[in-house]
């Protein structure tokens, strides 16, 4: 299980992957889509959301073009929407490697359900929020289609600012919600709840308003948000986010997407929602480190970074760039660290072809330095490391660690702060 540094450090290296403009400032290279929290599949989520009373279309799920068309004809509905199911948005705007445009579409034809699965499944789909090759899409949704009179957005998220759960809404729903925030910022609406009095009647009131829901309408959305909460904080979860969460002609509130993310610390009793993660969109390297209680985030630098703790991870990825470097990946070590971790780091670090040179910058706290140390050494003999290593430790048992380093005979250049660390790693790269 993850110590509590370590789901802390986890949090605000989410946060860190959440900040795109920020980091778009810092550097155009750098693309963060790691998943650090347990993100499941539309398909996924919906069935949680309908099983705690949230209404969603009727639906079923297909591996292949003709389980899609099966799926459309048992659902006998008189029109039919057909999704892709992958973990980034933006899919309604997404294109295919097989050429097909569009991640969901509209069709009141059985076999033509067949036919477009037939062009989703075993592609690639690539929308806005996905690297650019895209993701491979494995399974799609077959949904009973319904009209959309009106398009709102609504989250739940666990915001730190807030210090607990918030609701966050906006009547300009279905389009992109940062476009939103940005051009119309009084278009979103916010209720702070107070996780232990729960979310009162008169937010989801309110809520429901904001969101230009009229009449019998309104109390609807209110109870489908309350539901909501609900299920948010039944699940443990981190973000449950509806867009859109609309109305039909026919006077129905619905959700007709779905993302949910999870707490990782939930996990040991959250069982049967953690075992739904299929993991096939993570990277392999992702779930390598995972094996060993280790974090990794990749990036398209060539400066791979060991660190212990996101903010040691934050400060790094500053002060690279602030010296003209770019970091390749962070790996970070977290709390309690055994010796044969240090290996496994420096082993899954070097493994990407675009390191050109290490930088470890670890703070000993709770960590003992000099174990780092001797964790380094005998990773740099086993896997005869042949990129320039520099190394910077700080804290517990800091002078035997130097020691360690100073008299293992290999090539490290030591650091005596941060600036310095990174001066050093830009400087062996570009050097070469
Ligand atoms: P995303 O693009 O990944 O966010 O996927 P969505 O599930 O949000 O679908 C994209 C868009 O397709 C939505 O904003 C809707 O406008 C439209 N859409 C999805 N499901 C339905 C449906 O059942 N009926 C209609 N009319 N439109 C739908
Ligand atoms: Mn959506």
């Amino acid at each position: 299980m993850a110590s509590p540094a370590a789901a802390q450090a986890r949090k605000v290296l989410r946060d860190l992957v959440l900040r795109p403009p920020l980091l778009a400032a810092r550097s155009q290279a750098v693309q963060l889509t790691p998943r650090r929290w347990l993100n499941l599949q539309e398909y996924q989520s919906k069935k949680l959301m309908s099983d705690h009373g949230v209404r969603v279309q009727r639906f079923y799920v297909a591996d292949t073009a003709k389980e899609a068309l099966e799926a459309a004809k048992k659902l006998n509905a008189k029109e039919f929407v057909l999704k892709a199911q992958i973990l980034a948005g933006g899919r309604g705007k997404g294109v295919f490697s097989s050429g097909l445009k569009g991640g969901v579409h509209l069709t009141k034809d059985p076999q033509v359900v067949g036919q477009l699965a037939k062009q989703m499944i075993g592609y690639n789909l690539a929308t806005k929020q996905t690297p650019k090759e895209g993701v491979k899409v494995n399974k799609v949704m077959v949904a009973e289609a319904l009209d959309i009179s009106r398009e709102t957005y609504l989250a739940i998220l666990m915001d730190r600012s807030c210090n607990g759960p918030v609701l966050v809404g906006s009547p300009q729903g279905g389009v992109d919600i940062e476009e939103v925030a940005a051009s119309n910022p009084e278009l979103i609406f916010k209720e702070q709840i107070d996780i232990m009095e729960g979310i009162k009647d008169s937010q989801a009131q309110r809520m429901a308003e904001n969101l230009g829901f009229l009449g019998p309408l309104k109390n609807q959305a209110a109870d489908q948000i309350k539901k909501l909460y609900n299920l948010f904080l039944k699940i443990d979860a981190t973000q449950v986010e509806v867009n859109p969460f609309g109305e039909t002609p026919e006077g129905q509130v619905v959700c007709f997407d779905a993302k949910i993310n999870f707490d990782d610390n939930a996990e040991f009793r959250q069982k049967d929602i953690f075992a739904m993660d299929d993991k096939s969109e993570n990277e392999p390297i992702e779930n390598e480190a995972a094996k060993y209680d280790l974090k990794y985030i990749g990036l398209d630098g060539n400066i791979a970074c060991f660190v212990n703790g996101a903010g040691l991870a934050m400060a790094t990825c500053d002060i690279i760039f602030l010296n003209g470097g770019k970091p390749a990946n962070f790996l970070d070590l977290g709390g309690g660290v055994k010796e044969a971790q240090v290996y496994q780091a420096f082993k899954l670090l070097t493994a990407d072809p675009k390191v050109e040179a290490i930088l470890v910058n670890i703070f000993g706290g709770i960590v003992n330095c000099a174990i780092i140390a001797n964790g380094i050494t005998k990773a740099c003999r086993e896997l005869e490391l042949k990129v320039p290593l520099v190394v910077r430790l700080e804290g517990t048992n800091v002078h035997e660690a130097q020691n360690i380093l100073n008299n293992s005979g290999l090539l490290i250049t030591s650091a005596v702060d941060l600036e310095d660390a990174a001066k050093k790693s830009v400087a062996s790269v570009a050097k070469k």
